[in-house]
């Protein structure tokens, strides 16, 4: 789905980051235009939930050096629920839980706040009933989980639909999605996939974050990054996805490191 006059809607420069002063991101690069999917793969513990925390602005993590550029503004002076207000989406790996707040008022709080930015109308509780009822059959959700509270004694892969759900109510410019696939059956990983693939349009963009090919066999990214030890050390189409499955994860480390001494 590439267009070729599209936009820069995200370009990262160099980004450092920490966590408890262990430096985790060590130079990351990566742009991303308007109707793009990028899929970031690689071993536990390289780094890409770093990144996916340190772009929606999670206060643990420290930037120490580098740009991030979203839709011409500076990202990383936003505050976060900012970021999340002019069109970032991150759908986390364990999305949390939050008791006694009702998922629908969640829902319709953040959407709102969303189309105040958009210049839309804020959506009453029975108008913003009928639009969740029509974007909740995306994710194949029982309605009565819009009355429990927020994540609350879901299973994983509810949270999960939960998440494309949000994702559906935002119309997010860009979404990052943090191993959306982990905890799936097959049957809730497609459910999601084609969640997210009817919601990929040519205005926004989308960036898994995933270390199994699998769920790349039902969203098919542009372009494959894999990360080693908080860089992007090689990218490619989605035949990378595949070739780093048959051949995992050490084939390209010792390719890199061979290529490094020659
Ligand atoms: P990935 O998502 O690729 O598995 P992470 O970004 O979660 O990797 O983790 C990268 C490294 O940062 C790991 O060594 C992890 O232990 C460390 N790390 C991440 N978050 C924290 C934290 N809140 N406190 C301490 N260390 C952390
Ligand atoms: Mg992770």
């Amino acid at each position: 789905m590439i267009n070729s006059s599209s936009e820069t809607i995200l370009e990262i420069s160099d980004l450092h980051a920490s966590v408890e002063d262990q430096s985790i991101l060590k130079g990351v690069n990566l742009r991303i235009n308007a109707g793009e999917i990028h899929a970031v793969m690689g071993r536990n513990g390289s780094g890409k939930s770093t990144l996916s925390k340190v772009l929606a602005g999670h206060p643990s993590y420290k930037v120490n050096k580098g740009k991030v550029v979203f839709l011409g503004k500076d990202l990383l002076s936003l505050e976060p629920e900012e970021r999340s207000r002019i069109g970032v989406f991150l759908g986390f790996q364990y999305p949390v839980e939050i008791p006694g707040v009702s998922n629908l008022e969640f829902l319709r709080v953040a959407t709102n706040s969303r189309r105040k930015q958009l210049g839309e109308e804020e959506l009453d509780t029975f108008a913003f009933e009928d639009l969740v009822r029509s974007r909740i059959k995306l994710v194949q959700m029982d309605p009565a989980f819009l009355e429990r509270s927020v994540n609350e004694g879901f299973s994983g892969g509810e949270k999960k639909r939960n998440e494309i759900l949000q994702m559906a109510l935002l119309e997010p410019v860009l979404s990052i999605l943090d191993e959306t696939d982990s905890g799936l059956d097959i049957d809730a990983l497609r459910i999601v996939a084609a969640g997210v693939n009817e919601l990929a349009k040519p205005e926004n963009a989308i960036l898994l974050i995933t270390h199994y090919q699998r769920l790349l066999s039902e969203i098919t990214p542009d372009f494959v990054h894999v990360m080693s030890s908080g860089k992007i050390v090689r990218t490619g189409g989605c035949e990378l996805a595949l070739e780093l499955e048959r051949l995992g994860y050490e084939w390209l480390e010792e390719e890199l490191s061979s290529t490094k001494q020659s």
